[in-house]
C-alpha cells in the first residue's frame, strides 16, 4: 500500500516496509528542472524526512518523466542581472542545504536514474549514496555546465572531487562537459550499477536499502581521504602548484571563466572540509551566473542550437523526407568523409571517382576511421562490417541509378562540376536532390550546369567531416523550398547541425573565416612578432592559431579566391579594395617560395621527413619587421610605421585579439545587410561550430550583443580600431542603427 503525498514537484510514495520513493514529477513541465517550485518542494521534503525519520527505512529518488532530471532552469539563468548575486548565492545554498539534510539522514538513499541525468540531475544523484542507471536509449549522464559557461553548483564539484579525486573529476567530468552513456558513466566512476529494465532499477534500489540500513556518504567518515592521495599529500592527488599550469596547457590556451572557476572550486575545495567546499563552490557558481559569458553560452549552445536544429529555417508545410541512397561524386578528402557520415547514418552510398582505385581509396578512409573506433571500443565488428557494406566504390556512372540524392565533392572548378552533374543527372532518380559541397563557388552559377536548378542546392561540409558538426546549406537563386526542406532533412538524418544562408561568393563561413586569417597575416606584415599573433588568437579563445591555420589551408588558396572575387567584383561594377594581408601572402608565395604546409614551408617550418611543424619561420621577423627587407611591412596600421629596423612593432594584446574578433563580427553584420544571412541563431551557431569563433562569445552576433556597453559599446570600439588599423573596421550602417535604437541582434 502506498500513501501518496504531494509537494508540488516531488511526489512522496511510501510503502509498508518504510521505503520512501521520491518521484520527481513537475506537473507544469515536460522535464524536471531546478526551478523555484522544485526548490520549495525539496525544502518541504527535507523537513518531512527529518520529521518522519524513524519510520523511514530508506529513500529511492526517481522520476516520472522520460528523463530523470534536466538541470538548471536556463530561462531563469539567462536573465539574471549583476545585481542579483546575493539572491543567486542564497538560493544555491538553500538547494545545497536541503540535499545535505537528506544525504546525512542516516538512512540509505538510492538514485534510480531512469533516463538522462545532466547537470542538476547528476548532482541530485550524487547526493544519494548509491546510483543505479537504466540503460535507456539516448539516456545520457554528465555535467554539460561548462559548455554553458557555468559550473555544477549544487554540490557537483565538491562531490565529484571527493568520489574520484581532483584529476579524474576535472578531466573526465567537469571540464569537458562529456555526456556519457550509462555504461560509460559507470566506467568513468559516477554510476555504481546499470540495469536494463525499469523494474530491475527499483528492485536493485530496494536491495541496496535492505543491505545497507545505515548507509552514509564516504566523505562523512572522518578518516576519508580523497582518492589519489599519497601519504605525503594525504588529501590531494596531484602536484598542486603545477596543476593549473598543466591544465592550461591541456586546454590549449586561455581557459574560459567557467573552466577557471571549476578548476578553482575543485582544487580549493579539495583542501577543506565538505561544508566549506560547498561554500567555495557556491561563490564560484554565483560569479559565473551573474557574468556575461554564461549568458552568451546559454544563448548559443541552448537556445540558438535548439532553434537551428528544430528547423526554424526549414520551409513550413513540406513533408519530412529521408534519403535512402546517396551518390557522392569525388572520393577525395571531403567525398570520403561525406561517404562515411552518410553510411554511418544508415544511408546506402555510391562513391564515385575517376577510377575504381581512387574511389576505393575514399572508402579506405572509412575503414581507417572504423579501425580506430574499434580499437577504442566505440564500435563493434558487426557494426563496422554493416557500415562498410553500405559504401560501394565505383567509376561507372551507371551505378548511380536509383540514388535519391547526389553530393558532389570534386575539385573546386566550375567547369568540372558542371561536367560531373551532366554525366549523372539522367541516371539518378528523376527527382534526386542535387547538392554541391563547394566551399566558395556561387550555387547559382553551378546550377547553370543542371536541368533542374530548383532541385540544386549547396551543402557545405567542414573538414574533417566525421568530427565537424556543422553543414552550411546554401540556397541558390533558383533553389526551391522543397529542395531546401529535403537538404535540411538530409543534414539532420546524418546527425549534423544545418544552418541556412543565401547564395554569395564564400557564403557565410568561408567569407568570414577569411577575415580572421587575413587579419593575422596583416599583423605579421605590420612587423608584429608572429609568436604574439599566434598567442593572441589562442588568448582570444580561437581553437586554432591563425598562422598555423593559414598554413594548413595553403597560401595559394586565398590567392586564387581573391583573384576570382576581384574579377567578379569588378565585372559587377563594384569597387575592389585590397587587404593589407594580400601583399604578405604574395611575398610568401612568390618571393620566399613558402605556400603553406602541403608545400613543406609556410609561416612555419616543417620537418622534411615527418612533415611536423618545427617552429615559426625565423625569416618572418627579418622580412616583415618595419624597415625589414622590401615589401609593404607596416601596411594598414598606425602602429606599423616608425619602428626601429628589425625591432618588432608592438600593439596592445587586447587590440590584437579584438582585431580578429571584430573583423569577423563586422563582416557578419554586412552579410545580414546583404541578405546572405537571415537568422541570428544561424550566424551564432555557424560561427562557433563551423569556423572556430570562440565559444565563450556565444557566437559572432552574440559577441556584439554581449560586448561591454552592448551594441553601442561595440560600435565605439570599432571606430577606435578603424582609426588605428584601417577602414575595414568601420561599423556598417545596420550596426550603427542598432546601436542608436538601443537594439540587439535577435531573431
Ligand atoms: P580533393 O582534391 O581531396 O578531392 C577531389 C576528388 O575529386 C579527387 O579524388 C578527384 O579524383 C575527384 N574527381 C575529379 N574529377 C572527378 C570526376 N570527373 N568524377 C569523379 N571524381 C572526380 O578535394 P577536397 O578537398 O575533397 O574538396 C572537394 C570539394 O569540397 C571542393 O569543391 C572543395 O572546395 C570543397 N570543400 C573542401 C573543404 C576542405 O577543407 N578541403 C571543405 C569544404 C568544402
Amino acid at each position: 500500500m502506498t500513501h501518496p503525498t504531494t509537494a508540488s514537484t516531488i511526489r512522496w510514495e511510501q510503502d509498508d516496509d518504510g521505503v520512501v520513493t521520491l518521484v520527481l514529477d513537475d506537473p507544469d513541465q515536460s522535464a524536471n528542472t531546478m526551478n523555484a517550485a522544485f526548490i520549495d518542494s525539496l525544502d518541504a521534503i527535507a523537513d518531512r524526512v527529518e520529521a518522519e525519520r524513524d519510520a523511514i527505512r530508506g529513500i529511492i529518488v526517481t522520476s516520472a518523466k522520460k528523463t530523470f532530471f534536466a538541470g538548471g532552469d536556463l530561462n531563469d539563468l539567462i536573465q539574471v542581472g549583476p545585481g542579483q548575486a546575493q539572491e543567486i548565492y542564497d538560493k544555491n545554498l538553500r538547494i545545497k542545504r536541503a540535499l545535505r539534510r537528506i544525504e546525512t539522514l542516516g538512512k540509505p538513499v538510492v538514485a534510480a536514474i531512469n533516463g538522462a541525468a545532466l547537470g542538476g540531475g547528476l548532482e541530485i544523484a550524487l547526493a544519494c549514496h548509491h546510483r543505479i542507471a537504466l540503460d535507456a536509449p539516448g539516456a545520457r549522464i554528465g555535467f554539460p555546465e561548462v559548455t554553458l559557461g557555468l559550473l555544477p553548483g549544487s554540490g557537483g564539484v565538491a562531490r565529484t572531487v571527493r568520489l574520484l579525486g581532483v584529476t579524474d573529476a576535472l578531466l573526465k567530468w567537469l571540464l569537458q562537459g562529456t555526456r556519457y552513456s550509462p555504461l560509460r558513466a559507470q566506467e568513468a566512476g559516477l554510476v555504481d550499477d546499470v540495469v536494463t529494465t525499469r523494474e530491475e532499477l527499483l528492485t536493485r534500489a530496494r536491495a541496496f536499502i535492505a543491505a545497507h540500513p545505515e548507509s552514509a556518504q564516504p566523505w562523512d567518515d572522518k578518516d576519508y581521504r580523497i582518492p589519489g592521495g599519497t601519504p605525503a599529500q594525504p588529501k590531494f592527488a596531484v602536484n598542486l602548484p603545477a596543476f593549473p599550469a598543466n591544465l592550461r596547457k591541456q586546454l590549449n590556451g586561455a581557459p574560459y571563466p567557467a573552466q577557471r572557476n571549476i578548476l578553482a572550486a575543485a582544487v580549493e575545495g579539495s583542501q577543506v572540509d565538505f561544508e566549506t567546499a560547498q561554500i567555495i563552490e557556491a561563490r564560484y557558481f554565483t560569479e559565473l551566473v551573474v557574468g556575461q559569458t554564461a549568458k552568451n553560452m546559454i544563448q548559443a549552445f541552448f537556445f540558438d542550437l535548439q532553434a537551428v536544429n528544430s528547423g526554424a529555417n526549414r520551409p513550413q508545410g513540406i513533408e519530412p523526407s529521408q534519403v535512402r541512397k546517396v551518390a557522392v561524386l569525388g572520393a577525395g578528402m571531403m567525398g570520403a568523409g561525406i561517404a562515411f557520415a552518410c553510411a554511418k547514418a544508415g544511408i546506402e552510398v555510391v562513391l564515385k571517382d575517376v577510377s575504381v582505385e581512387a574511389a576505393a581509396k575514399g572508402k579506405a578512409y572509412s575503414e581507417e576511421l572504423l579501425a580506430k573506433a574499434l580499437a577504442k571500443g566505440r564500435t563493434t565488428e558487426a557494426k563496422r562490417d554493416q557500415l562498410l557494406a553500405r559504401i560501394t566504390p565505383t567509376a561507372d556512372p551507371r551505378d548511380l541509378e536509383g540514388c535519391d540524392a547526389v553530393i558532389e565533392a570534386v575539385f573546386e572548378d566550375p567547369a568540372l562540376k558542371h561536367k560531373v552533374f551532366q554525366e549523372i543527372e539522367g541516371i539518378v532518380a528523376p527527382d534526386a536532390l542535387l547538392c554541391s559541397n563547394t566551399s566558395t563557388l556561387p550555387i547559382t552559377l553551378l546550377a547553370e550546369g543542371v536541368q533542374r536548378a530548383d532541385d540544386f542546392i549547396g551543402l557545405h561540409f567542414f573538414s574533417p567531416v566525421d568530427k565537424m558538426p556543422l553543414v552550411e546549406i546554401i540556397k541558390g537563386e533558383h533553389t526551391g523550398d522543397k529542395a531546401l526542406a529535403r537538404a535540411f532533412d538530409l543534414v539532420r538524418q546524418i546527425g549534423k547541425t544545418p544552418i541556412v544562408v543565401n547564395d554569395s561568393r564564400g557564403f557565410f563561413t568561408s567569407r568570414v573565416i577569411g577575415h580572421f586569417l587575413n587579419e593575422g597575416v596583416a599583423m605579421v606584415g605590420e612587423g608584429i612578432d608572429p609568436a604574439s599573433v599566434e598567442q593572441a588568437a589562442a588568448q582570444a579563445g580561437y581553437p586554432a592559431k591563425v598562422l598555423s591555420l593559414m598554413d594548413e589551408l595553403t597560401l595559394t588558396l586565398p590567392r586564387k579566391i581573391r583573384e576570382e572575387t576581384r574579377r567578379a567584383t569588378v565585372e559587377a561594377g563594384g569597387e575592389w579594395r585590397p587587404h593589407p594581408a594580400d601583399a604578405v601572402i604574395d611575398r610568401m608565395v612568390e618571393e620566399f617560395g613558402r605556400p603553406g604546409r602541403s608545400g613543406g614551408a609556410g609561416f612555419y617550418d616543417y620537418d622534411e621527413t615527418t612533415g611536423k611543424r618545427t617552429g615559426l619561420w625565423p625569416g618572418l621577423r627579418e622580412h616583415f619587421a618595419p624597415g625589414g627587407s622590401g615589401g609593404s611591412g607596416g601596411a594598414g596600421g598606425s602602429g606599423g610605421s616608425g619602428g626601429a629596423a628589425r625591432e618588432g612593432t608592438r600593439i596592445p594584446l587586447e587590440d590584437m585579439k579584438e582585431r580578429m574578433l571584430f573583423c569577423e563580427a563586422i563582416d557578419t553584420v554586412r552579410l545580414l545587410e546583404e541578405g546572405v544571412l537571415t537568422s541570428v541563431a544561424d550566424a551564432n551557431i555557424g560561427s562557433i561550430l563551423g569556423i572556430g569563433f570562440p565559444g565563450w562569445t556565444g557566437g559572432v552576433l552574440q559577441y556584439i550583443n554581449g560586448y561591454e556597453g552592448g551594441v553601442a559599446g561595440f560600435v565605439a570600439r570599432a571606430r577606435q580600431l578603424e582609426a588605428a588599423y584601417g577602414e575595414r573596421f568601420a561599423p556598417p550602417a545596420l550596426l550603427v542603427e542598432k546601436a542608436e535604437r538601443g537594439e540587439r541582434f535577435t531573431d
